[in-house]
């Protein structure tokens, strides 16, 4: 089955056909600046020479034009005809209380999550105008939606809920919904397959840690809990937002610097981070480079997000009565092998013990990077969100069938 996987951001689409049978990726796309004069498209054909050019793209209609034209291309195409395009998986990012599971898109789909959209009215609305244009030029394809918040619809009430009046939980469904569900679920059930154990019997900390970081407890296969909340803002120290910090500096700031709620929104989530604690950048890569020359708020940066971190595993060991493997996944847990060990550091209590080589040698590979001995698993696991919407796609298309 050709899944053709659809990532429609505010101003990008990122796409990817798969060959499931196959287990293959048959070509890449990412299409940047949509609706800007140097809107731009890079285009990976497996096995070919990646191509890339300056195009017109005003909106997510056009957009989606440039990458079904490129995969039909007869230079370097990936398929004939859009028809042999079996299936598209959309990636969307809000599913509200809705949507538990992918669903198969249909006209009363789409009204829910238009409704949705209420509750990330940065993503929603994207995600919907791609899927209004693959309607437009693949009519007859079926679409499947796989939502960023579904896998975390198995957290309790008591652990969703905010303290605050229950009827804005009513009437606004203000509550906690947790993202990153799909990298979080592909992650789990690759660890129980390398750890040899069902993943109904586990307990597992998952940490997706990259520009946006969540960390989720996963207990016998279902997400008991996670770091992020109503929205992505909540939770972890990320590359721009301020995670977790006390909802009184808002009005503090509000009233000191006079911001608008509009700039408190944008301090938040696009000043904050490593890039408002560092001023230098939001890349830890850079943090790493500046620090080394003894760079002091890039240094401070750098302590502050693996603190963070290790005390959302202590707590979600402590929620799940224990822990056997924790998974460092994303930009930074695949690739930074200092940060899993300043993570890590402390952890021992738990049975937490990673062998320094092991670690090092373990970078945007899968790997457990524990010693022989340790009580507590520690592995590193590449996520592959492409590949986990594509078999979703794949399963409500046939069970659709
Ligand atoms: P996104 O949330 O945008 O999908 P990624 O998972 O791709 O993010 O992570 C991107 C982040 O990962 C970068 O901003 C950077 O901080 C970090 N990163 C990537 N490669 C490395 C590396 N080799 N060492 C340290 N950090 C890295």
């Amino acid at each position: 089955m050709l899944v053709l996987v659809l990532n429609c951001g505010s101003s990008s689409i990122k796409s990817q056909l798969l060959d499931l049978e196959r287990g293959t990726v048959l070509a890449k796309g990412l299409l940047e600046k949509i609706g800007l004069p140097d809107c731009f498209f890079t285009y990976e054909p497996s096995g070919r020479e990646t191509v890339s050019f300056p195009v017109e793209a005003k909106d997510h209609f056009s957009g989606l034009e440039v990458v079904t034209s490129a995969l039909t291309h007869p230079a370097y195409g990936a398929v004939k005809d859009l028809k042999e395009i079996d299936a598209i998986g959309h990636r969307v990012v809000h599913g509200g209380e809705k949507f538990s599971n992918a669903v198969l898109i249909t006209d009363e789909v789409m009204e829910v999550v238009e409704e949705c959209a209420a509750l990330a009215p940065l993503h929603n609305p994207a995600n919907i105008m791609g899927i209004r244009a693959c309607k437009r030029f693949m009519p007859d394809t079926p679409q499947v939606a796989v939502f960023d918040t579904a896998f975390h619809q198995t957290i309790p009430k008591h652990i969703f809920l905010y303290a605050l009046p229950y009827e804005y939980y009513s009437k606004y469904k203000l509550r906690r919904y947790g993202f990153h569900g799909t990298s979080h679920q592909y992650v789990a059930q690759k660890a129980a397959e390398m750890l040899d154990r069902p993943l109904e019997e586990l307990r597992l900390i998952t940490c997706h840690l990259g520009n946006g970081s969540s960390v989720t407890a996963v207990k016998n296969g279902c997400s008991l809990d996670t770091s992020m909340g109503f929205t992505p803002l909540e939770g972890l120290v990320m590359g721009t937002r301020t995670g977790d910090i006390d909802p009184a500096i808002a009005l503090f700031l509000m009233e000191k610097e006079g911001l608008s709620t509009q700039e408190v929104d944008d301090l938040f989530n696009k000043k904050s981070g490593f890039l408002g604690l560092s001023g230098l950048s939001n890349d830890v890569r850079d943090l790493r480079a500046a620090a080394a020359k003894g760079h002091k708020r890039a240094r401070i940066a750098l302590e502050v997000y693996p603190y963070r971190v290790k005390k959302r595993i202590g707590s979600y060991a402590a929620a799940m009565g224990g822990v056997d493997a924790i998974v460092f996944t994303a930009g930074i847990g695949e690739n930074d092998p200092q940060m899993r060990a300043d993570i890590c550091a402390g952890l021992e209590f738990l049975g937490v013990d990673i062998d320094p080589r092991k670690n090092k040698a373990t970078r945007g590979k899968a790997g457990d990077i524990s010693t022989e001995s340790a009580k507590v698993r520690v592995l590193v696991i590449p996520t592959n969100e492409e590949l986990m919407i594509a078999r979703e796609t794949k399963r409500v298309v046939e069970a659709a069938k």
